[in-house]
């Protein structure tokens, strides 16, 4: 997979849930799913148990908050191929303006 348009299109084929729920689905899916991550960088910057047996978790979790991230974009009708561009571009300009550090959605 090397794109972010192929993952969508094939992301998009394993959906299986209620389009009546669309956008609510995915965005509790997409936080649950960053809660089981989190709950793992914990567990690794807690050095519990085996580091690279969290490493794989870790990835795991990675995967499953990338599809309802994916799912998201279908559900409101956006691309992430250009949700990704577009953050880039976001922090490139920031970075050029000494405002990569901070708070704020507009700097
Ligand atoms: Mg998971």
């Amino acid at each position: 997979m090397k794109t972010f348009a192929e993952y969508q299109t094939e992301a998009r084929k394993t959906a299986g849930y209620d389009p009546a729920l669309k956008i609510t689905y995915s965005t509790m899916g997409l936080v649950g799913e960053a809660g089981e991550l989190a709950n793992k960088v914990k567990k690794l910057m807690r050095g519990d148990a085996n580091r690279s047996e969290l490493i794989e978790g870790i990835r795991g979790e990675m995967g499953d908050v990338l599809w309802y991230l994916s799912a998201l974009a279908d559900d409101i009708g956006v691309e992430l191929s250009d949700i990704a561009s577009e953050n880039i571009l976001k922090l490139r300009s920031r970075q050029e303006r000494g405002k990569i550090r901070g708070g704020g959605d507009n700097r």
